[in-house]
């Protein structure tokens, strides 16, 4: 089975349209590998580069250890399933299944033989004899993988196999998906914007922005030690909290976060208190999930922020509160504006938009010492906003819209990022 490595791959549309920029990823034998990102990113893009259906404007693609920018999609030994697997109406599930091993003119004996085990694993077993047509959206779907998956390829490509699919059924073939790939042990690269898809089918995920690489890795990793602010928003189930603060060390004796209202103090002997330092004087975006804010009482000493509850909501196995708090809240940075253009002037450094929006709110951006942070203005659109803190309050309601509460921080899961929304500590990987 195949290893994938991509080594600096861009792709450049005619027109100009830089869809995949300068990306570096392998999927190891007999890997689950996820490209997850939002419509447009260039997931699709980068897996028919992999197909050899599209071709690679610059870097190189290894298959197998062997150079692949120029193999013909057929050498690739590459079997590829989309979101509407076309099945050949007029042949059976069966003939639809058997097709490839018979141009490939495989024995009909071991035709039949792989045909049956494939369609019982794909639990399609009852259905060799019908016709596309009269199969639901599932079963086709599963007839789709079955015939892409038979001939036994070194490399499956999925490209949103499950996205037409109502939720039960995308659940229940996710996971035969899982445990069909691993038990053939083929290497697979698998592209969904759907980041729950992506947590509970991948070995490893790829999140991708705009064309550009976000962060890789385990799920757990990806999920609770993002790379970059996108992938820590992108994975919330719920509204990601991302706050502005300016990093103070005062008297040396602490790192203090300043969030302007409220502050946290991080001790010398936090592990990420070092890298922290290097931004004193400095604003950043620290991001916290919902669900490491919580309701406490008066008696607890952790950090708080205090606000008013302006509204509850109502999840089902949560409630969700939005709290005024008076922290500038700021929107997901996005990667640097220019180069979506091949040919355009390269980025400023520091992630373009943004830092000139937040220039403009923080006067004392950049490296002077220690600025004193001048109170938010309201702002229409842009980046930076006044917005509530989201807040996961249990399964009880135990506030009422109004009230004045005390938000209790877990700081050990602060999630700490520059402007350009890289992470600060680094990551583990
Ligand atoms: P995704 O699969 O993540 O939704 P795609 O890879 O399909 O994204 O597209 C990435 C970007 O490239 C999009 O902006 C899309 O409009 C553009 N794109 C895709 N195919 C072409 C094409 N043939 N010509 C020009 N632009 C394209």
């Amino acid at each position: 089975m195949s290893t994938v490595v991509l080594d600096n791959v861009s792709k450049v549309y005619p027109g100009g349209h830089l869809a995949i920029d300068r990306m570096s990823l392998r999927a190891d034998k007999g890997e689950l590998l996820v490209l997850l990102g939002p419509s447009g990113c260039g997931k699709s893009t980068l897996l028919r580069m992999i197909a050899g259906l599209e071709e690679i404007t610059s870097g190189d693609l290894w298959l197998g250890g062997a150079l692949a920018n120029d193999l013909a999609p057929r050498d690739r030994d590459v079997a590829m399933v989309f979101q509407n697997g076309a099945l050949y109406p007029h042949r059976t599930v069966r003939g639809n299944i058997s097709f490839p091993l018979e141009v490939a003119k495989v024995a009909p004996e071991t035709v039949r033989e792989r045909v049956t085990q494939l369609s019982k694993a794909l639990h399609i077993g009852e259905t060799l004899e019908r016709r596309p047509g009269t199969l639901s959206g599932g079963q086709r779907q599963r007839v789709a993988m079955g015939r892409a998956i038979v001939r036994q390829p070194s490399l499956f490509l999925m490209d949103e196999p499950l996205s037409n699919l109502d939720a039960g059924m995308r659940t229940e073939l996710r996971m035969e998906i899982s445990s069909l790939v691993r038990s053939l042990g083929v290497t697979t690269i698998y592209v969904t914007h759907d980041q729950v898809e992506a947590l509970t089918l991948a070995d490893r995920i790829a999140i991708i922005n705009r064309g550009v690489l976000q962060d890789a890795g385990t799920p757990t990793q990806v999920y609770n030690d993002p790379a970059t602010a996108f992938t820590a928003a992108f994975l919330s189930s719920q509204q990601l909290n991302l706050l502005a603060a300016t990093v103070r060390a005062p008297q040396n004796r602490f790192i203090l976060l300043d969030f302007g209202p409220h502050q946290i103090t991080i001790p010398w002997s936090d592990p990420r208190a070092y890298a922290i330092s290097q931004y004193v004087g400095h604003q950043i975006i620290v991001g916290l999930r919902p669900d490491y804010l919580a309701p406490v009482p008066e008696t607890f000493d952790g950090p708080v922020f205090l606000g008013r509850v302006r509204a509850l909501e109502y999840h089902g196995h949560e409630w969700l509160a939005h709290v005024e708090s008076g922290i500038p809240t700021v929107t997901v940075p996005e990667p640097p504006d220019s180069g979506r253009h091949a040919g355009d002037p390269a980025a400023p450094a520091s992630g373009g938009r943004v830092m000139t929006t937040l220039r403009r709110l923080f006067p004392g951006i950049g490296p002077a010492p220690d600025p004193e942070p001048e109170p938010e203005p309201e702002q229409a659109g842009g980046t930076h906003r006044r917005a509530d803190l989201i807040v996961r309050v249990g399964s009880r309601p135990v506030w009422r819209a109004g009230e004045r509460v005390r938000v209790g921080v877990d700081a050990g899961r602060l999630m700490l990022f520059t402007l350009d929304g890289s992470r600060i500590d680094p990551p583990q990987r």
